[in-house]
């Protein structure tokens, strides 16, 4: 299956270690050349930018603006109960009934929201079909835009700025790193998603795979998929943060 490793850390140590990270880091004395020290182990999220959403936020509570439950419930939700099974959900159900591929693709809002995945980060969505002739492969080349309600939280690799870059820059040879070839005949597409605009690619139904159900397609289909670094086979394959 190709659910994602659940961080056993939940946010409040999360940002609690990153900021004493970034005490400890603050703390030391500036080297000279230290940029050029070797390559070393980075936390996901640098200590910095962890230490400022940490004290935005304690702000932002200490003043009454937001509520700590509240928000730990907006990011629960979209860590552990919203993820790529919708998105999964609304490829099979495309796979299996035209008219609803076909309302997938004129009025994407309404028909994922058809399936009760609604909420924002998903505003206006374009869903991008592939065939055997068109590949497409979405990015955010600026930051990490995603779409949230059908696919959760970006996985690390999606921020990265290497992905960011290398998607745009050179798509085939990023696919192959993903570990997907496309003939030469095969047109591939890059959309660079925005803070308005969110893209959710809606894969190939894999062959052989006329007898199974809906459920057992909607097992079938990967995040990575779903943004274009992966086909759907009849075996699923894991995939990594
Ligand atoms: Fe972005």
């Amino acid at each position: 299956m190709d659910e994602p490793t659940q961080n056993p850390v939940d946010r409040r140590g999360f940002l609690k270690s990153a900021a004493a990270t970034a005490a400890t880091l603050a703390a030391q004395p500036n080297v000279a050349g230290a940029q050029d020290a070797p390559a070393h182990d980075h936390p996901v999220v640098p200590p910095d930018v962890a230490l400022r959403v940490k004290a935005i936020e304690s702000l932002l509570v200490d003043k009454g603006l937001v509520d700590r439950a509240a928000l730990d419930a907006i990011v629960d939700a979209f860590e552990t109960r919203i993820g790529p099974r919708n998105g999964a959900r609304i490829v099979a159900r495309a796979w299996v009934d035209p008219a609803y591929k076909a309302q997938l693709i004129a009025d994407p809002r309404a028909a994922i929201a058809a399936l009760g995945f609604e909420s924002y980060q998903g505003e206006e969505m374009v869903v991008l079909e592939n065939s055997p002739k068109v590949h497409n492969l979405v990015v955010c080349t600026l930051c990490s835009c995603y779409p949230w309600p059908v696919l959760g939280l970006p996985p690390v690799w999606y921020k990265s700025a290497a992905y960011r870059s290398r998607a745009v820059i050179d798509p085939r040879g990023t696919l192959k790193e993903f570990g997907l070839e496309l003939g030469e005949d095969v047109e591939v597409r890059v959309w660079d998603s925005t803070a308005e605009m969110r893209y959710l690619v809606l894969p190939e139904r894999p062959h052989g795979s006329d007898d199974l159900s809906e459920e057992a397609l909607a097992a079938l289909v990967t995040r990575n998929s779903m943004i274009g670094t992966a086909k759907v086979s009849l075996t699923a394959a894991g995939e990594g943060e």
